[in-house]
């Protein structure tokens, strides 16, 4: 069983109060305009939120994942495109410079980065290239105490507005991916960084996300992040924190939409009586909540994993997998039990519907977390509870 400590607890409450008051009230707002939500990215790094699972000698918290999960929950509660900000800053956007960065790097781009100040991210992916990592274009050429990149990035979270990205591009023409490696680059200090399209989605709209284009943009080689070759690996090393980050976005999520479902359902009345007591919006309403506890269960369950130092390929796969496809169920059960109201966009349940779409590509989508639990089948009922 997994039992939060009486810290963890009252973290979690004090994350529910400053979401309640800062966070819901906003949420349509930047939601409508697709705007990133500057004001609170910054309440955020004030409150030291966006530096928890970072030492103290950073200004982080030095945080546990299963606290790290509670404070995405709560986040993603209120508005998910504020947590799918908060985690690109926190996870991706800021790992590889404290893992693989001087200690020059990390005081210049991590340290502000943890406050609010700086606005990091990650792109990988590429217009030809998502899941098939080795499919990526762009290059990175060494040309005497620097490397010169050149190509396309995109869905590039935060990428509007970023100050400092990680860039995975190749070191050489051989094929696969052995030959990757990450780049820290600083969009206000190096020229041919432009911003592409701008992307204009339907889910997490105040998350904004764009293209970016390198055009022999020239990067120092201090600012290669451990080594021309290994990217894949390093990427890995963190894979399965942004999984379980994920899986809790999930289940913050379908936690909003199954409370406003319950609502409605005890408040709304049909044939004279409210439709919660309707046996068909009954059942609905008993198995979203028996999922909605199964998810939170699978999720901090991993998270616990990996506090205790386990390699959970395959449990954060299936964290993710299982609490993504039940947010993607049960906001859509909710917007089917506000009918008409569903659609309106005076209620957040449509919201919830369109964010939770969000949740199936990050981190892997559902089709590649089957193929990685494919890999390892053998029934081993310890792991569940390791
Ligand atoms: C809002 C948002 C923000 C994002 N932010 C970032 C970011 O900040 N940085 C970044 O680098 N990327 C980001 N991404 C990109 C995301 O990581 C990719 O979309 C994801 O990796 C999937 O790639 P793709 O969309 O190109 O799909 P594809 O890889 O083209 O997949 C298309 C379909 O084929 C399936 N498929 C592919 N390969 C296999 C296989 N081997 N077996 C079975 N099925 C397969 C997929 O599951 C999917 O259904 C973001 C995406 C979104 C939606």
């Amino acid at each position: 069983m997994i039992k939060l400590t009486a810290e963890q607890e009252q973290f979690r409450k004090a994350v529910a109060r400053f979401v309640d008051s800062e966070v819901v009230p906003a949420a349509a707002a930047i939601d409508e305009r697709a705007e990133f939500p500057t004001n609170l990215f910054r309440r955020l790094g004030a409150l030291g939120y966006l530096g928890l699972r970072y030492p103290e000698a950073y200004g982080g918290a030095g945080a546990d994942m299963v606290t790290y999960c509670l404070f995405a929950e709560e986040l993603a509660r209120g508005s998910l495109s504020v947590a799918a900000a908060a985690a690109m800053q926190s996870l991706m956007g800021t790992y590889f410079v404290y893992k693989y960065g001087s200690e020059e790097l990390r005081q210049r781009y991590l340290v502000p980065a943890l406050r609010g100040d700086l606005v990091a991210t990650f792109a990988l992916t590429e217009p030809n290239a998502g899941s098939d990592v080795a499919g990526i274009t762009t290059r990175a050429e060494r040309r005497g105490d620097r490397y010169v990149l050149r190509g396309t990035k995109t869905w590039v979270t935060s990428a509007p507005v970023a100050d400092m990205l990680t860039v995975a591009a190749k070191t050489s023409d051989e094929r696969g991916m052995k030959n990757i490696a990450l780049f820290l680059l600083d969009r206000g200090a190096m020229r041919g960084i432009t911003l592409g399209k701008a992307i204009d989605k339907m889910s997490v709209r105040a998350s904004v996300t764009g293209e970016i284009l390198l055009e022999d943009v020239e990067v120092p080689a201090e600012h290669l992040l451990g080594g021309e070759t290994g990217g894949v690996e390093k990427i890995g090393g963190i894979l399965s924190e942004i999984r379980v980050m994920t899986a809790a976005i999930s289940v913050g999520l379908a936690r909003a939409a199954y409370q406003a479902a319950v609502a409605y359902a005890r408040e709304r009345t049909a044939f004279g009586k409210p439709i919660a007591e309707h046996q068909a919006i009954g059942f609905k309403l008993a198995d979203m909540l028996t999922s909605l506890h199964a998810a939170i269960l699978v999720t901090y369950q991993a998270a616990a994993q990996l506090d205790a130092g386990g390699v959970i390929t395959r449990e954060a796969a299936m964290a993710k997998l299982f609490a993504s496809e039940t947010a993607v169920r049960i906001t859509d059960e909710a917007a089917r039990i506000f009918a008409s109201y569903g659609l309106a966009m005076e209620y957040p349940v449509q919201r919830y519907f369109r964010d939770a779409r969000f949740l199936l590509p990050g981190g892997g989508t559902s089709e590649i977390l089957r193929v990685i639990i494919g890999r390892e089948l053998d029934w081993d009922r310890g792991a569940a509870f390791a």
